[in-house]
């Protein structure tokens, strides 16, 4: 079995939940019947213990930032259901990583290592030691850890082995440079260019152009127009054609502890007339049917073989918004204002451009962020505006100038 994932990408954006669920449910039935599986899990603020009703081959962990998780791999295991957990953790997942390993993922409210494991003498039982760590100094990379000799499952015979070349999960996602001035005095924006590695986005129907290629081009574009006026401090979630999960793209701006955050995108609809620009930002319930669907889309890039592999366990479709985000949120849906006023002389916007959706990368509580879907991959006009140099750089100025008076306006308010 091996599957192409760009092959797939044109029908991606609208049957990516059926075709992945398909690919998990396929590479289950693959799973090694010997394999032992997950048969509880108890953690607390400095002990994760996890026991089988059968032999592993071995475990390896790692920690994830922003939002803090710990992983931990079990090879030759079975994935089981929840997990008892207290203190700094605040759920348990477990999920079939690939057919050979079964994911835990324990979801923290905030970063800690693992620092020490070891496995019981019958090998049923794996016990972890937990460290919470502060500011966001991580060790880098996996730890491993193995069963003793004589009660150590076997790898599977060839046979059982499957290649699903999608992409993984950063273990740990590093924090990207700051351009512009060095004054820390100055406002930093993060800009997000959506997709990217074995997630394209969206796709133009005949020309192949990909959403996660031309977002990235058009992110470029408006970093280099900040930078030149030199004005605004700007940091990218990715510079590159790599994956990032939801919650690692606004992790990335809480981190930084930015001043706003701008996710870049470009939509597809089944209609081929719809064009032109539209601004989301956060709301748990969509202003209309259409944003309702694109939260949908969007939200599903955290979704790699049926396994949501974002902080949310929820159905991605819909989000709960706390209180204290109340704020935020305003600032958000005025720079969403100011956008569509200070952009529209250099993009075309629909009707009704502000909308509202429950968008996973809109979800940091404390940083300002829109979602710029820029236009229509299936609209013909629109493709070439948004793959071509020149109308790169039209949008990036629309988006810089609202970039811009956006501060300027802050600046003018203190
Ligand atoms: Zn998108």
């Amino acid at each position: 079995m091996n599957f192409d994932w760009t092959d797939m990408a044109g029908a991606l954006h609208k049957a990516a939940m059926p075709f992945a669920a398909l690919l998990a449910s396929s590479l289950l039935t693959l799973t090694p019947s010997n394999a032992g599986s997950v048969s509880r899990i108890d953690a607390n603020d400095s002990q994760i213990t996890v026991s089988f009703d059968g032999l592993v081959e071995g475990a390896s962990t790692f920690s994830l930032i922003g939002p803090d998780r710990i992983a931990v791999d079990i090879k030759g295991g079975k994935a089981g259901r929840g997990g008892h957990a207290t203190g700094m953790i605040k759920s348990v997942r477990q999920g079939q990583y690939d057919p050979n390993t079964a994911r835990i993922v324990f979801d923290l409210d905030r970063p800690a290592v693992i620092t020490d494991g070891s496995f019981s003498a019958d090998g049923k039982s794996l016990k972890l030691s937990l460290q919470s760590v502060g500011g966001h100094v991580l060790k880098k990379g996996r730890r491993s850890f193995l069963p003793p000799a004589q009660f150590r499952a076997e790898p599977p015979k060839k046979s059982y082995s499957v290649k699903v070349p999608l992409g993984k999960p950063q273990d740990k996602v590093a924090l990207p440079k700051i351009s512009g001035p060095k004054d820390k005095s100055r406002p930093l924006v993060v800009i997000d260019a959506g997709h990217g590695g074995h997630d394209p986005g969206s796709v133009s129907p005949h020309g192949g152009k990909y959403e996660k290629n031309v977002v990235l081009a058009i992110a470029k574009a408006v970093r280099d127009q900040l930078i030149a006026s030199g004005r605004i401090r700007v940091a990218m979630t990715r510079e590159t054609d790599k994956y990032l999960v939801l919650e690692e793209r606004y992790g990335i701006a809480r981190r930084l502890d930015a001043d706003l955050f701008i996710s870049i995108h470009a939509d597809a609809a089944g209609n081929q007339s719809a064009s032109g620009a539209t601004v989301y930002t956060l709301s748990e319930v969509a202003s209309d049917r259409e944003a309702a669907k694109l939260a949908a889309r969007e939200n599903r890039s955290n979704i790699i073989n049926g396994v949501n592999l974002g902080g949310s366990n929820q159905d991605v479709s819909s989000i709960l918004i706390d209180l204290t985000q109340r704020e935020t949120m305003n600032v958000s849906a005025d720079f969403a204002k100011l956008l569509i006023r200070e952009g529209q002389r250099m993009i075309k916007f629909r009707a009704n451009p502000h909308r509202f959706a429950s968008l996973v990368v809109l979800k940091a509580p404390d940083t300002p962020s829109v979602l710029f879907e820029t236009g229509y991959l299936t609209n013909k006009e629109d493709v070439e505006l948004l793959s071509s140099r020149s109308g790169q750089s039209k949008v990036a100025i629309g988006i810089a100038n609202a970039i811009e008076a956006h501060f300027a306006r802050k600046l003018a308010q203190r």
